[in-house]
């Protein structure tokens, strides 16, 4: 008897393909009132012009449709366990994007003649990880430093988006943990050490799920 059944992913396609833009969902999204999923982008779009859902036409909401809409975490990690080539491409293609926004900023404000530092000055990236996917995590230090200076806290807890990269979390950490500052720090999860641009999506993804959140990870200082 057959017991392991294969699944095509023809089958699963119809579950985890968003209608208004036939592709794979991004930022899954789903409407509270019908339970339809969408693209997050799409769907905001969408209801920009009317209020019913393009399914079953639904009254979203009475006057402002974007509060009956809810991120669905659950099957936007179904749709990157299928498709494993979706998050890289997304991830890429969010880099290209933001590259391409700094390169502009940068060209714009040269132009002004205010300078070629845009750095701090770049308004759109300044808002830009705001509506992102969140994730909360704890960090652990592997050697709280040395007992007779001052007290660091032994953990922090902290939400940030899940694109994030191992490289930002290091420099929370030197913030925080300042005997850390001049050392060449190692961020790790049950031991797997992480290269700077991992982002916490893909870790969460590959040893997250095992644990209770919030995602556990700690550091130390390389020796
Ligand atoms: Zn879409
Ligand atoms: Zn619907």
């Amino acid at each position: 008897m057959e017991l392991v059944h294969k699944v095509c992913i023809r089958d699963l396609n119809p579950h985890i393909v968003c209608i208004l833009c036939a592709g794979y969902f991004v930022d899954a999204t789903t409407i509270t009132e019908c339970l339809h999923t969408f693209c997050k982008s799409c769907i905001v779009k969408y209801l920009q012009s009317t209020k019913f859902c393009p399914m079953c036409n639904v009254k979203v909401h009475e006057t402002q449709p974007l509060l009956n809409l809810k991120i669905d975490r659950t099957l936007q990690d179904i749709v990157y366990k299928v498709v494993p080539s979706l998050l890289d491409n997304e991830m890429k293609r969010r880099q290209d994007f933001e590259k391409r926004m700094s390169f502009r900023n940068g060209v714009e404000e040269s132009g002004d003649g205010m300078g070629e530092d845009c750095s701090d000055t770049s308004i759109p990236n300044q808002h830009y990880f705001m509506h992102d996917e969140l994730i909360h995590i704890c960090l652990q230090p592997l050697d709280n430093g040395s007992n007779s200076g001052p007290k660091f806290p032994s953990q922090k807890f902290v939400r940030c988006s899940v694109r994030a990269q191992v490289f930002h979390l290091k420099k929370l950490i030197q913030k925080v943990w300042p005997y850390t500052s001049k050392n060449e720090l190692a961020v790790m999860c049950n031991g797997e050490q992480f290269p700077d641009n991992h982002c916490l999506k893909r870790i969460w993804l590959s040893h997250g799920k095992e644990m209770d959140p919030p995602l556990k990870l700690q550091f130390g200082v390389k020796n």
